[in-house]
């Protein structure tokens, strides 16, 4: 009997979770030395739009799914005002362990994990890559500032790891915690997104085929430290 996965999608899921294996036993940077557990991203894996955050915080640490803790609610939140669930979309970071401290992932830390987000994107193959911050903006976009180019589609022409998905750069949900003169902002980039999804064809736009809005209530509370944006 064939044990050949019946579908691409099921390719993608069982490469996502051989992947993940991968990751839990990597040692290629420093932060191998002080992670509790790796947090290699969770999601669909057909999702139409991969949302690309900063990197693991405590709690990511402790129980090994992104966007864990007060940053999550609120990421779930704005999902669900443009009528998203997590389910739908795929959630991964630039590095996949925690940093000391909270402390900014180093630049070298950050190329050293690039190719295991590379290789995800490469299986996911999403129709857009939404950053979350400057520091997942970098990966894909070294030149750009996020004061300047967030809420829309990013123009430029980029490098190879989008493999022809449009990258939409975004405000951090950390920074609209830390900073809440920036929550509108990231509101209305988030229905920007969610106009955008909605314009892809259908056939195209697959999972992210969108229904009636549920607005729920905004998270709060503690936040990763060093998200400045
Ligand atoms: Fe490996 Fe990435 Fe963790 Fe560094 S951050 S040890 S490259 S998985």
């Amino acid at each position: 009997m064939s044990t050949e996965p019946a579908t691409s999608s099921d390719r993608a899921a069982l490469e996502l979770v051989t992947l993940a294996k991968e990751i839990a036993s990597c040692t290629l940077c420093d932060l191998s030395s002080t992670r509790t557990q790796t947090v290699p991203g969770e999601g669909s894996p057909t999702a139409s739009v991969v949302f690309v955050g900063e990197a693991p915080g405590a709690r990511e640490d402790r129980t090994g799914r992104p966007f864990a803790g007060a940053s999550g609610r609120l990421l779930d939140d704005l999902l669900a005002s443009i009528a998203m669930r997590r389910t739908d979309v795929y959630i991964v970071n630039t590095v996949k362990c925690r940093p000391p401290d909270n402390r900014n992932p180093r630049p070298a830390e950050i190329a050293a994990c690039a190719p295991f987000l590379e290789r995800q994107l490469r299986q996911i193959q999403p129709r857009v890559i939404a950053t979350l911050g400057r520091f997942a903006l970098s990966v894909f976009a070294p030149e750009a500032q996020l004061g300047e180019v967030h809420g829309r589609p990013f123009a430029q022409t980029l490098g190879p790891i989008l493999h022809g998905a449009t990258l939409f750069p975004l405000y951090h949900p950390a920074a609209a915690l830390h900073n809440g003169s920036l929550r509108p902002t990231l509101e209305r980039d988030m229905a920007a997104l969610g106009a955008f999804m909605a314009m892809l064809p259908r056939d195209v736009a697959g999972e992210a085929t969108l229904r009636q809005a549920d607005s729920g209530s905004h998270g709060s509370g503690a936040t990763r430290g060093g998200e400045a944006e």
